[in-house]
């Protein structure tokens, strides 16, 4: 799953999308973990879905990811700003590659 100390371990490498970037990325086979309050690891990330269907305040946008081996869309937390604390996009994933991080 996601690191939860990403903001210790990875460097900000710049923005994408409305969100930071985390690194290492190394396009198109490595896309690093996207968000801060809300952060998506790309590079785990299977485009289930199930975050965009269940967050009550509409947080994540598909982005298109092709070339990506573990699927050719992502999850973006675009909107983090609006996020309520809920959990549900974290409890929900399959593979474990929400993080968020209430404060
Ligand atoms: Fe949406 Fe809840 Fe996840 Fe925040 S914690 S992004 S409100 S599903």
């Amino acid at each position: 799953g996601i690191d939860p100390n990403f903001e210790t371990n990875r460097e900000d490498v710049g923005e994408e999308h409305e969100v930071t970037v985390w690194g290492p990325t190394d396009p198109p086979e490595e896309l690093g973990i996207r968000g801060t309050h809300v952060a998506v690891d790309f590079d785990i990330c299977l485009a289930d879905g199930a975050c965009l269907e269940d967050c009550p305040v509409d947080v994540f946008d598909w982005v298109d990811t092709p070339g990506h081996p573990e699927s050719e869309r992502k999850a973006n937390p675009t909107d983090e700003e609006q996020c309520i604390d809920c959990m549900l996009c974290v409890d929900v994933c399959p593979v474990d590659a929400i993080d968020v991080d209430p404060g």
